[in-house]
């Protein structure tokens, strides 16, 4: 029978691997926390029309990436393509609004249909947060630092912060009419994609990769030129104070992100180096039409959501993986030290040390090898002798020293072996 495969542009999370995602989701989680953010966990089928309503119909994400289908109840339901709508409509339904302003965070994965490349899979995971209730400028500097000292966090560096202002719908209402007009004589000239949106979704074609559409587009009017004073204001606010922290940032007036419901701050974080062409490590921006658009009250919002498979792309270049740091490895032979073996794995292990018990059965030989590639710090060796006098072998790996005490013994100085442990992985090679 032929074997099953994964579904493409889905992967599996290997045992090497894992290390690598709970290092990012410990970094994330630490920082979030001390910013005050809290996490949200949302379902990950949801109604279709959430997304058509929250995304915006003329987007590729609904309108071609995503995962729809009927249930047996005849409902049509959509895979999340992403997290804001999900966490809006949980914000709304729970009447966290009521509360005042709240601080999200979220994390897991999301379903596009896409053309699956290196770094753009059709299962993927985000992390996102999201400030739902304040209008103020900081909102959009505090959540921009944030991913900032997240990636800082990781170690990664050759990191660039794009930052551009959509303005508000009034001033975007008369950018797309100059941008169309603009546009509409080279028509012909664009590539079949943007030619599409023309009408549907103008904006869009600003960050369009076809090279003879961007030459067009280099004379094209800007949206700053479009801001009406107060949208201005703030898009100088939130430079200033970026600046003020220390954040260096480039004014891209393309940059247009891909969903409809954005205003004001529009940013996007790009990693120079190490990632190809799918260099986007994450994006995000204010979104101040959403939450009275998904039906709840007038909501200022901003956040941001970044590619996990991306981040660490860029972590695997950097560091080798981490490892689970054992203290002991249990090895045993003969029947009674193979239970004896057990149990004092299972008390060391409620002690508080990181221990793996052999539990082949084979010579000794084999589990001393398997020992030493462990990494474990020490070992302990139970034969028949050692069953029989309830004592055991305490194997150092890093110097080869060896020492026999009784099991008891053993247990009765934790505190000692705990730091006998910490003294002996300061001399391992790494
Ligand atoms: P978006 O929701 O499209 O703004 O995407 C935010 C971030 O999620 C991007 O910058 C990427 O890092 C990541 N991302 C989006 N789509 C994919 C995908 N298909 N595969 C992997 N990562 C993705």
């Amino acid at each position: 029978m032929s074997a099953i495969e994964a579904i493409k542009g889905t992967r599996d999370i290997l045992p090497e691997e894992v290390g690598y995602w709970q290092r990012i989701e410990q970094v994330a989680r630490d920082l979030l926390n001390r910013a005050a953010y809290r996490e949200i966990r949302t379902p990950i089928f949801e109604q279709t029309e959430l997304f058509a309503r929250g995304i915006g119909e003329a987007t590729d994400v609904v309108g071609k990436e995503m995962y729809t289908f009927i249930d047996k109840g005849e409902r049509s339901v959509t895979l999340r393509p992403e997290g804001t709508a999900g966490v809006v409509r949980a914000y709304i339904e729970n009447g966290l609004h009521v509360k005042g302003l709240q601080r999200l965070w979220y994390l897991g994965p999301m379903f596009r249909y896409e053309n699956v490349q290196a770094g753009r899979q059709r299962q993927f995971h985000q992390l996102g947060c999201e400030v739902l209730g304040s209008a103020d400028p900081r909102a959009d500097v505090e959540v921009i630092a944030l991913a900032m000292d997240l990636l800082a966090g990781l170690g990664l560096k050759d990191l660039r912060l794009d930052l551009n202002s959509v303005g508000d719908p009034a001033d975007r209402q008369q950018y797309r009419q100059a941008l169309v007009e603009y546009l509409t004589p080279y028509k012909h000239a664009l590539d079949p994609d943007s030619q599409n949106r023309l009408n549907r979704n103008p904006m869009r074609i600003l960050d369009s990769k076809n090279a003879e559409t961007k030459k067009i587009i280099q004379d094209a009017p800007k949206i700053w030129d479009y801001l009406a004073p107060e949208s201005r204001r703030r898009f100088d606010q939130v430079q200033q104070q970026l600046t003020d922290l220390n954040i260096a940032y480039t004014l891209n007036p393309c940059l247009v992100r891909g969903l409809d419901y954005y205003t004001h701050t529009a940013f996007e974080i790009v990693a120079e180096t190490g990632l190809g062409a799918q260099n986007a490590v994450g994006g995000g921006g204010r979104y101040d039409g959403l939450v009275s658009e998904l039906g709840g009250p007038e909501t200022p919002a901003v956040g941001w959501a970044m590619g996990l498979e991306r981040l660490l792309l860029l972590l695997q270049q950097l560091t080798s993986t981490p490892v689970i740091e054992l203290d002991f490895y249990v090895v045993s032979r003969g029947e009674q030290a193979e239970a004896q073996a057990l149990q004092l794995a299972q008390t060391l292990r409620r002690a508080g040390f990181a221990v793996e018990l052999d539990l082949s059965a084979s010579a000794f030989g084999k589990q001393f090898k398997r020992a030493d590639r462990s990494g474990a710090v020490a070992c302990l060796i139970l034969g028949d002798d050692e069953a029989a006098n309830g004592t055991v072998q305490l194997k150092w790996l890093g110097s080869g020293d060896q020492e026999a005490l009784t099991q008891t013994d053993l247990l009765a100085t934790v505190e000692t072996l705990r730091h006998r442990l910490k003294d002996s992985r300061a001399t391992m090679p790494n």
